[in-house]
């Protein structure tokens, strides 16, 4: 039934599965691969895979798995929430212990290359829950904590590396961190890490990764600019793509609202007070919008953290594990927690504000729908903001879903507010003075 398509395209192996979504439509999620008892994997990995109720490959793994035990280089893409980690983690975990025996050999084994700190982290935990009782030992550094721990843990002897490329390559200059030994390069979110903020950094790095290596791109999304730039960073890799029409995760059911920008407080309230059980993940623009919705929510007696890259170390992993924990049931953030997080029951993803480079829309509405779950987003546009929206229409390929709402019914929103009783000093004064402020508002609802 599944069409693969094999060509020769500049010397690139291009194999894509065209219609794994008419196997998806015929056999819902459950697709007709064999289980991963079936597997040749080390018995560790199995059983670690069993804890964790991993019972058959995703598409995304069926497909790179066994290209990636072969040695090869790969550009994978994948819609958000198909569980491209383990795609990876696995055949890597497997390749590794097999080769470590009883004496372990100095130097790192497996870099793996992430865009934000709290990724490395989550990657940190996949690996390590796949790999329990195995030989290989992993581990992670990022910035913006003290190097002198991650130092001595570098020294014990460390298989795979997860990393940031900022601390990563203060840690190679210094020294700390050898590179020669490395066979296998994974770079997750791979067009996020080759694009230009990034770029640099992962150049300067990869000079110090032997030549013969094996190279993996991951993401949900890649444009051909990138893609070439991948393609000239590796010598003869496999491109396997599962669904390549709609980058938007089939899970996520999307739409928009046309709201004005002073109204979007209101009707973000409105949802939460209508959805008391959910968990709600708000996206905005800038660092400073992200502190201003989150006073605002508190003034109408909505108990939300939020997350940005100002923040501390400490509070952005205090802020991540009270809202995957369902301490708190809203995070509002800006595009730093929109690529790569894996928060299994986050139930709505709101674009108070769209995103400015139209891809992060794909990423933003993929952090719900996870796995086998569905989700739903909504995004505030507001008339400014409608260029926006026409550029991530046309990076996804269709319109969005506009969801219309009736005069009487946006006018009840504004009504139905909360701080419309309030005085409005008060909430002028409020929005100009320091965010982390408390203004003892009361936990408005039970969370999760
Ligand atoms: P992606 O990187 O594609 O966005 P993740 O690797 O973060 O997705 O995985 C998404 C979710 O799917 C995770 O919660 C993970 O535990 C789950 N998952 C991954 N592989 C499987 C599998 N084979 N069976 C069941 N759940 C899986
Ligand atoms: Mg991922």
């Amino acid at each position: 039934m599944t069409n693969i398509i094999t060509h020769h395209d500049i010397g690139w192996r291009v194999i894509i599965c065209q219609c794994s979504w008419i196997l998806q439509y015929l056999c819902g999620n459950n697709l007709p691969y064999m289980r991963f008892s079936q597997y040749h994997f080390v018995d560790e990995i199995k059983r670690n895979l069993e804890k964790l109720e991993f019972k058959k490959p995703t598409d995304i793994q069926y497909k790179c798995i066994p290209n990636i035990l072969r040695g090869e280089d790969l550009l994978a893409i994948a819609q958000t929430g198909t569980g491209k980690t383990a795609a990876f983690a696995i055949p890597v975990l497997h390749i590794l212990h097999s080769k470590i025996h009883t004496k372990r050999e100095d130097g790192i084994k497996c870099v793996v290359m992430v865009p934000t700190r709290e990724l490395a982290i989550q990657i940190h935990e996949v690996f390590q829950s796949l790999g329990q009782n195995t030989r290989v030992n992993v581990f992670s550094v990022f910035g913006g904590v003290e190097q002198g721990p991650q130092i001595a843990n570098l020294e014990k002897g460390i298989d795979i590396l997860i990393t940031t490329p900022g601390r990563m390559f203060d840690l190679v200059s210094q020294g700390f961190i050898r590179l020669n030994r490395v066979e296998i390069l994974v770079l997750d979110e791979a067009d996020h890490m080759l694009d230009k903020g990034f770029i640099k950094d992962i150049r300067d790095l990869i000079r110090f990764l032997p030549k013969k290596r094996q190279t993996l791109f991951f993401s949900a999304t890649i444009d051909d600019e990138i893609k070439d730039l991948a393609y000239s960073l590796v010598k003869n890799p496999i491109r396997i793509q599962v669904s390549p029409k709609d980058p938007v995760s089939k899970n996520v059911d999307h739409s928009v609202v046309y709201v004005e920008m002073d109204d979007k407080r209101y009707f973000l309230e409105r949802m939460v007070k209508d959805n008391p059980e959910s968990k709600i993940l708000v996206f905005v623009r800038t660092k400073v919008r992200c502190e201003r919705v989150h006073a605002a929510m508190q003034r109408v007696g909505i108990e939300s953290v939020f997350m940005h890259g100002g923040k501390e170390q400490q509070d952005r992993l205090e802020v991540m594990s009270t809202f995957k924990q369902g301490k708190i049931q809203m995070l509002i953030a800006t595009d730093v927690s929109a690529r790569g997080i894996d928060i299994p029951d986050v139930d709505f993803v709101v674009n108070y504000d769209l995103p400015e480079h139209p891809e992060n829309y794909v990423h933003r509405v993929g952090r719900t729908g996870r796995g086998r779950r569905k989700g739903m987003a909504y995004s505030f546009c507001d008339e400014q903001e409608k260029p926006q929206l026409a550029a991530i229409e046309d990076y996804i390929g269709k319109s969005v879903k506009v969801l219309e709402l009736s005069k009487d019914g946006y006018k009840e929103v504004k009504d139905l507010t909360l701080s419309k009783t309030m005085d409005l000093k008060q909430i002028v004064g409020e929005l100009t003075t320091s965010p982390n402020k408390r203004y003892g508002v009361k936990k408005a609802k039970k969370t999760r």
